[in-house]
């Protein structure tokens, strides 16, 4: 398979590492590029998984992220179902789950997140979403048309119980906090959400982390930090995601919460990068490690390690962090990152109309901002974070009509 040229080797082709491949391209490298993805069906759109493609009764396949031609014209040779098993600092080879060892010049790890297993008290593991497969696991429990219970009040369990309650299935979510994603959104922002679901039907009534979950003849039977207990027909588990990283571990490759990177994505071995949901890399401004695991993060910082590879540079990754989400037909934008005590100002719209501005922020420092509806107000805001602006400066912009 591939080449035996040394080239890049990058391991996992979702959104950072063909943003690698093509980054590598735009920033002039000409040599082989070979992307490994243990999955058989991989480069796809992952969060189609808990929208449209969950929400919807048919059972449609996500876009994939590249066409065959595209993956041709630009020489970029892809091959599911080779996992990366290994890496051989000292030889400089990927090893794969064929046993091949691929000679490297550069290595990307790609290799994203998994999610956060949860087992029954006998060892049965819960439906998580991740990935295409996972998917159609609970889209056959979804077939049944039972009450489904979520675990987790977060990104992905908030988005699991939108789609199903959009297929018109009951649902019950069990969060382990009294507002859901309020360290991301704010105070405002999250009992607006909590009201969406709540219109919406979900069940929302516990607030206590689950601690043991039980199958019976009827399904399962969860104990609750609250030493309460609730029954549950079906169950599917979002409490999070841990990064896939596991293939390096003994390596030589610095590994602490994903792998460990300096802000332009390089490890402490030479030649070997990271990217994506698997890189915890330094940022440059607050001089601490971050590991973020959002689609655009995964791609702009994909193909800035591209580049820098291809222009033999370490020019460190500093776009403003942005991320969205998308429930009952509401999509929320957030750009930047709020922090514990920011005051959450409106300053465009209001939440009533779900078509809203809100930026956090504290000491007269801008942090963050929350974007749902207005669109155009996406680039007006990033500028403002980017140029460091005041929440003065945030709460008197106004979007161009
Ligand atoms: C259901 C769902 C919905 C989401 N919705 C949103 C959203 O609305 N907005 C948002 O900003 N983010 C969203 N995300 C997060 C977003 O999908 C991730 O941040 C993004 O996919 C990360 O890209 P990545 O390339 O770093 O990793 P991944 O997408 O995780 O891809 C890693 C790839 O590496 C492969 N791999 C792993 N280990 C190996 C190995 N050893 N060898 C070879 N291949 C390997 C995997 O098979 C996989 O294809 C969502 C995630 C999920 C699961």
């Amino acid at each position: 398979m591939g080449t035996r040229v040394p080239g890049v080797v990058i391991v996992g082709a979702s959104a950072a590492g063909l943003a690698a491949a093509d980054g590598l391209r735009e920033g002039g490298y000409e040599g082989p590029i070979t992307v490994l993805d243990e999955e058989l069906i991989s480069s796809y759109d992952r969060p189609m998984l808990s929208k449209s493609l969950l929400g919807s009764k048919e059972d449609a396949e996500p876009t994939p992220l590249r066409t065959m031609e595209q993956l041709q014209e630009r020489r970029i040779d892809v091959q599911t179902g080779h996992g990366a098993t290994g890496l051989d600092i000292d030889r400089r080879f990927v090893i794969t789950n064929y046993g091949e060892a691929l000679p490297f010049r550069d290595v990307v790890v790609a290799s994203g997140a998994r999610a956060r297993p949860m087992l029954t008290t006998s060892g049965t593991l819960i439906p998580t979403l991740r990935t295409v497969a996972d998917l159609g696991a609970i889209r056959s429990l979804a077939a049944s048309g039972r009450p489904v219970t979520v675990i987790g009040s977060g990104f992905i369990g908030l988005e699991v119980a939108a789609a199903l309650r959009s297929r018109g299935i009951d649902v019950t979510l069990l969060g382990s906090g009294s507002r859901p994603l309020h360290g991301v959104l704010g105070d405002a922002v999250s009992d607006w959400l909590l009201d969406a679901h709540r219109t919406n039907g979900v069940d929302l009534t516990s607030r206590s982390p689950a601690v043991a979950v039980r199958a019976t003849d009827t399904g399962y039977d969860i104990e609750l930090a609250d030493s309460t207990h609730r029954t549950a027909e079906l169950l599917i588990a979002g409490i999070g995601a841990i990064p896939g990283a596991d293939w390096l571990v003994g390596s030589g490759v610095e590994l602490g919460g994903g792998v460990l990177t300096d802000p332009a994505g390089r490890t402490n071995v030479p030649r070997v990068w990271a990217a994506g949901d698997v890189a915890n890399t330094l940022d440059a401004h607050t001089g601490l490690h971050r590991r973020t695991e959002h689609w655009t993060h995964a791609t702009n910082q994909g193909r800035h390690v591209g580049l820098n590879i291809a222009r033999g540079r370490a020019e460190p990754f500093t776009a403003v962090p942005y991320l969205w989400t998308e429930q009952y037909g509401l999509k929320i934008h957030v750009l930047g990152e709020r922090r514990s005590g920011d005051e959450d100002v409106v300053v465009e719209g209001d939440l009533e109309s779900g078509d809203f501005v809100l930026v956090h922020g504290a000491d007269d420092e801008l942090h963050s901002v929350t974007i749902s509806g207005r669109l155009r107000a996406l680039a007006t805001y990033r500028k403002l974070l980017r140029q460091g602006a005041s929440m003065t400066e945030a709460t008197s912009a106004v979007t161009p009509a």
